[in-house]
């Protein structure tokens, strides 16, 4: 069996009689058999850069588009990575440890985010406000994410009880150009919203995200969280629920931060939100899909 990555939400299996694609996010399959497999296998060489097998396909195509205009596409398919060889080793885990993470947000959720991050193995952390207290072994160092190094973090975690969507949008754009990983987690009433997670040029953002759920009001009247809205438009802060929130929400961030960084498991937010209300109780995913020329994604694509 051979293995090719194929992008980051595809892989590609050849055991010689049939090819398999799997996407992992989604956990689906599909395979090609007997003749779509041998065109597949055949057409592979060229997408992975072999000369030879360009210059034979170049040819093939001469005849039904202009040489120059084929050899185009090859070439982007091989500098877009549409197929990279695996080498064997498996996805290259790294730990927590290595990795510097900076929370910003509502102290109430960055302090138990902090001690799940710590079990974790997580070690360095860059944090706006002081901690209530610092778990051993945990490097603490202040940052002003308005005027700080955004690109020697490894990834920046937006935890907001106050809606604050500015916000979201600036530190959104600031990490995209800084090709620093983002993600978001909204608390309002006895929900949470995770993500999406930004993975810049890779993934739709935030911004993408937003821009769809403006989009959706205009057609459809008002988004669901706010027609569902009979609480304040802030998290319940007060009572047991307010509690259970905050608790459940921390620990899901925490896990998806490390799923993210740590790539153990692919990360559940990766152009996706998730919705989760503890009192209902409901937790639905959504695709996010990238909105094309977004202000704050749409450059991240251009070479
Ligand atoms: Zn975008």
């Amino acid at each position: 069996m051979t293995t090719y990555r194929m992008s980051q939400r595809l892989s590609c299996h050849d055991d010689g009689s049939s090819v398999y694609f799997y996407w992992p996010a989604e956990a689906r399959g599909t395979a090609l058999r007997g003749l779509a497999a041998e065109l597949f296998r055949a057409l592979r060489p060229v997408l992975q850069g072999d000369s030879v097998a360009r210059a034979t396909l170049v040819g093939a195509l001469a005849h039904l588009v202009d040489a120059e205009r084929a050899l185009e596409l090859i070439t982007m398919l091989n500098d877009k990575e549409v197929l990279v060889v695996d080498d064997g080793a498996g996805p290259k885990l790294t730990s927590l440890s290595e990795k510097r993470i900076a929370l910003t947000g509502s102290a109430r959720l960055i302090d138990p985010v902090v001690i799940h991050l710590a079990s974790f193995g997580a070690r360095d952390l860059a944090l706006e406000e002081p901690l209530l207290a610092t778990p051993n072994g945990v490097r603490v160092t202040p940052t002003n994410l308005e005027n700080g190094d955004l690109a020697s973090l490894d990834l920046i975690a937006l935890l907001d009880d106050r809606l604050n969507i500015r916000r979201h949008r600036e530190l959104n754009a600031a990490a995209i150009a800084a090709k620093t990983k983002f993600v978001s987690m909204r608390l309002f009433g006895s929900s949470f919203e995770m993500g999406p997670l930004v993975l810049p040029g890779k993934t739709a953002c935030f911004e993408c995200f937003w821009h769809r759920l403006q989009a959706r009001e205009e057609e459809h009247g008002p988004p669901k969280w706010f027609t569902e809205m009979t609480k304040p438009p802030i998290a319940t802060s007060e009572g047991p629920t307010a509690e259970a929130l905050y608790q459940i929400a921390a620990a899901h961030i925490a896990l998806e931060i490390r799923r993210c960084l740590t790539r153990e498991t692919v990360p559940i937010s990766m152009g996706r939100v998730v919705e989760h209300d503890v009192a209902a109780p409901r937790l639905e995913v959504h695709r996010v899909l990238e909105v094309p020329g977004c202000q704050a994604c749409g450059a991240a694509d251009v070479p």
